[in-house]
């Protein structure tokens, strides 16, 4: 990402170039996408976030609704020890999701922990008859380790910010802490500058680009559907996010460029104003 934004701005950017970016840096990554990625020998940029590196256990929102997804034919019974106030049929993805929003709200009202939120979740794995062990032992939803993280950096790949706890506080000071600790965290693994960010789940204010500014961030990354050009501003980058929803087609409509001329608005008519 460094590279091409380099070449980018100095005007030495071959045409049709690509930047390949990773958010999150799960687990899954390291498994699955990076022995990919190390065949084809592309480089790679991975916007990591550190406090679940740190703390290696599922993140709780994930681990709570992937749970609830696996018990989908069943009914969850009040637990108001667990902030459920009242049985939930558990058919329904709607249903599912607020649970999962009661499951937050209790767990934030506690101010907890993540470790007391790792017990919440796996009394949510008991009461739905699964087994948490077994659930943490196949690192589903987990982030990298610091070590993962390291033996991936030495072999090349690019660890940059994401904010420590994927997060974005809307008070300058707390949204600088969260640019600090993710950098200071990245860098005492990787031993590498981390000055490229990405905002997590592509929320981005405009008051939010001076505070990246006086963090020394230099580039920062939207999930805009969009092209870069040089007079793109360079905390504001568009980006295409490639899910498993996207067909084939779409993606190859990208890579030749007609896909950038079907898509809805510029950035600069999104900015979260509010
Ligand atoms: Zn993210």
């Amino acid at each position: 990402m460094g590279e091409a934004l380099k070449h980018l701005y100095a005007g030495t950017l071959p045409s049709k170039s690509v930047a390949i970016t990773f958010d999150d840096g799960g687990y899954d990554f390291y498994r699955s996408a990076y022995p990919v990625v190390r065949d084809f020998g592309f480089p790679v940029t991975v916007y990591q976030t550190t406090y679940y590196s740190d703390f290696p256990r599922p993140i709780f929102n994930l681990a709570c609704s992937y749970l609830l997804w696996k018990s989908r034919g069943h009914r969850l019974q009040a637990a108001p020890e667990l902030g459920i106030p009242r049985e939930f049929d558990l058919s329904s993805e709607v249903t599912r999701r607020g649970v999962v929003n009661h499951l937050h709200a209790f767990a934030e009202q506690q101010n907890y922990s993540g470790a007391a939120k790792d017990e919440l979740a796996a009394k949510l794995a008991t009461l739905l008859g699964q087994d948490y062990d077994a659930f943490c032992a196949s690192r589903l939803f987990q982030l990298m380790t610091p070590a993962e993280i390291q033996e991936l950096s030495s072999q090349g790949v690019d660890f940059q910010l994401h904010t420590h706890r994927h997060r974005t506080p809307k008070e300058e000071a707390l949204f600088r802490r969260e640019i600090r600790e993710n950098r200071q965290r990245l860098e005492e693994i990787t031993g590498k500058p981390a000055t490229h960010f990405c905002y997590p789940s592509g929320i981005y204010r405009l008051e939010f680009l001076p505070w990246l500014r006086q963090e020394g961030v230099t580039s920062a990354t939207t999930c805009e559907p969009s092209l870069v050009r040089a007079a793109t501003n360079p905390l504001l980058l568009p980006r295409l996010v490639d899910t498993s929803f996207k067909t084939s087609l779409e993606f190859e409509s990208w890579l030749d460029g007609t896909g950038a001329l079907l898509a809805r608005r510029p950035v600069s008519a999104r900015v979260n104003h509010d």
